[in-house]
C-alpha cells in the first residue's frame, strides 16, 4: 500500500538559498513549457492548415539553455531543470485523463516545491544515537552542486523514497514523499464483499455511525464525540483576528514592497495556527473512530461540504432591487463547517480504515436528523428542539444526535448488505467548457463537434474593449 509522508525540515539560510534558487529554475523550466504550448495553440486556432494538429508533449527542455539569455540555468543541476519538464509533461496527462485543466504558470508568490529524483539526495544513517533507534539524515545536492544535510523530525520510521519533494508552507520547510509500506494492498470494494456476508445484527454491532453537526462536529453512534477544545477556540479567533488585522495592513502597503511581504508572511502564520488546529483535529477523530476494536465499518453521512460552504446567491425582486440573501449569516457558518474539518476527517477516516483492513461507507444525509431509529418514522415533528428527539408514532426518546448517527449506522448496514457498494461512487470528471475553437483540440469531447473537424471562430481582437463603456477599459478615444 503507498503511503504518504510529511515531515518537517530544517535547511540552513545558506542551503534555503540554494534552494530557492534551484526551485525558481524548475519553475522557469516549467513555465517555459506552458508559454512555449499556449503560443503553438494560438497558431493552431488561427491556421486552418494547422488544425488537428498538436504541439508535441515532451521532457525536452535543452532548447531553454541559452549560455546569454539564461546563464543561471547553467548553475543549477540539470536533473532540476528535467523534473521541471516531466512535473509539466505529468501535469499535462492529467488534464488528458479529465482530471484537471492544462497546465498553467506557476508564480513566484504561489506555494514553492521542487521534486528531486533519487540522483539529487540520499537518505544517510545517523548510528550513535542514545535510543539506539536509526535515525537518518536528508543529504542533498551533487558532486558540483552541494547543499549538504538537511535535519528533518521523522515522527514515524519510513522507508526510503525514489523522489522527494521541498515545499515551503508559510515560511516552514518540509519534505515530503510516497514509499510502499509493505501493508497488503486491499480494496474498500473487497471489504465490502466479505462484510456483505454478515448478517444483519453482527454487522450493525460492528458498525460505527458519524453525525457532524454544527454545535458537536462529530458524534458517534458508539456516544464518542470531539469538539475543539476551548483554548483551540479562543486561539483560532485571536488568530483570526490578527490575520485579519495583517491583511488590513497588506491592503494598504505598496505591493511588493519590504512591509508588505512582512505583512503577508504574518498573515500566512495567522492562518497557519487554524490550519494546524484542524489538521491535528481531523487525525485524532478519524484515529479515534476507525481504532475501535470491535468496528470493521464507518459510516458517514454524504454531506456536500463544498456545496453546503458556498457563498449564497443573490437574490432580486421583480423591480431588479437587491434584496437581503443572509451572506453574513451563512459566512459565520461556513467558517465553523470549515472549523469543524469535515471533509478531511473522512478523507483521512478511509485512509486509517483501509490500513486496519476496515470500511468506510458514505450514505445519503436526507431527514436523518427526523427519522426514528427504532420505528423509521419521519416526521419534523420528532424534533421537538434542537437537542431532543421524541418519536411521533412510537414515543422513542433519545439525544437527536444520537438518534441521528444511529440512522445513519443502519443505512450503512443496508448498503453494504446491499453489496452495492462502490468507493468511487459516481465518476467525477471535470466538465469542459464549450469553448469555440479553443476547446476543440480534442475533436468531439465536448460533445458538440464531430471528430476531425474544428471550428475555428475569428476571434474580436481588442475591438470589445476599444468600445467598452467600462472606464476601467476606457475607449481608445478617450484616451486622449
Ligand atoms: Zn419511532
Amino acid at each position: 500500500m503507498q503511503t504518504g509522508y510529511r515531515f518537517r525540515c530544517y535547511p540552513t539560510p545558506a542551503q534555503q538559498a540554494i534552494l530557492l534558487r534551484w526551485i525558481g529554475c524548475q519553475r522557469f523550466i516549467y513555465n517555459a513549457k506552458v508559454g512555449e504550448d499556449r503560443y503553438y495553440r494560438a497558431f493552431q486556432r488561427k491556421a486552418l492548415a494547422l488544425a488537428g494538429q498538436h504541439p508535441p508533449i515532451d521532457q525536452e527542455y535543452a532548447r531553454y539553455k541559452n549560455a546569454e539569455l539564461t546563464p543561471w540555468l547553467s548553475e543549477v543541476p540539470s536533473q532540476v531543470l528535467r523534473n521541471g519538464a516531466v512535473r509539466w509533461k505529468q501535469a499535462y496527462s492529467r488534464f488528458f485523463q479529465k482530471l484537471g485543466g492544462r497546465p498553467t504558470i506557476q508564480r513566484r508568490s504561489g506555494p514553492q516545491s521542487i521534486w528531486l529524483t533519487s540522483e539529487l539526495f540520499s537518505f544517510q544513517p545517523i548510528a550513535d544515537t542514545p535510543t539506539g533507534e536509526t535515525r537518518y539524515r536528508l543529504h542533498v545536492g551533487k558532486g558540483k552542486f552541494p547543499v549538504g544535510g538537511i535535519p528533518y523530525t521523522a515522527h514515524r520510521p519510513h522507508t526510503m523514497p525514489a523522489s522527494i519533494t521541498l515545499t515551503i508552507d508559510a515560511g516552514r520547510w518540509y519534505v515530503a514523499f510516497s514509499v510502499d509500506d509493505g501493508l497488503p494492498a486491499v480494496t474498500p470494494e473487497e471489504i465490502a464483499a466479505e462484510l456483505a456476508t454478515w448478517s444483519e445484527a453482527d454487522l450493525r454491532a460492528a458498525a460505527v455511525g458519524v453525525d457532524r453537526g454544527i454545535t458537536v462536529p462529530v458524534y458517534a453512534s458508539t456516544g464518542q464525540t470531539a469538539v475543539l477544545s476551548r483554548v483551540q477556540q479562543q486561539r483560532m479567533e485571536k488568530k483570526e483576528r490578527a490575520r485579519q488585522r495583517w491583511q488590513r495592513r497588506m491592503a494598504r502597503r505598496t505591493k511588493g514592497s519590504s512591509g508588505w511581504h512582512k505583512a503577508k508572511y504574518r498573515a500566512a502564520r495567522c492562518q497557519h495556527y487554524a490550519k494546524n488546529v484542524r489538521q491535528d483535529f481531523a487525525h485524532q477523530t478519524s484515529y479515534h473512530l476507525v481504532t475501535g476494536e470491535e468496528t470493521r465499518l464507518v459510516v458517514f453521512e454524504n454531506l456536500r461540504v463544498k456545496a453546503m460552504s458556498a457563498r449564497p446567491k443573490a437574490k432580486r425582486d421583480e423591480s431588479g432591487k437587491w434584496l437581503k440573501n443572509q451572506a453574513r449569516a451563512k459566512a459565520g457558518l461556513n467558517s465553523k463547517i470549515l472549523a469543524s474539518a469535515w471533509g478531511r476527517t473522512l478523507t483521512l477516516a478511509q485512509y486509517k480504515a483501509l490500513r486496519r483492513n476496515k470500511l468506510v461507507v458514505t450514505v445519503p444525509p436526507h431527514h436523518s436528523s427526523q427519522e426514528c431509529s427504532r420505528c423509521g418514522h419521519t416526521h419534523p415533528d420528532n424534533r421537538p428542539s434542537q437537542a431532543a428527539f421524541v418519536c411521533q408514532r412510537c414515543d422513542f426518546r433519545a439525544n437527536a444526535d444520537h438518534n441521528a448517527s444511529e440512522v445513519i449506522r443502519d443505512r450503512g448496514v443496508a448498503l453494504v448488505r446491499s453489496g452495492e457498494f462502490s468507493a468511487k461512487g459516481k465518476k467525477k470528471t471535470m466538465r469542459l467548457r464549450n469553448k469555440v475553437g479553443a476547446g476543440c483540440s480534442e475533436p468531439g469531447s465536448d460533445g458538440t463537434s464531430t471528430p476531425g473537424e474544428t471550428r475555428v471562430r475569428h476571434r474580436a481582437g481588442n475591438r470589445k474593449v476599444h468600445e467598452s463603456p467600462n472606464p476601467e477599459t476606457p475607449a481608445t478615444s478617450r484616451r486622449l
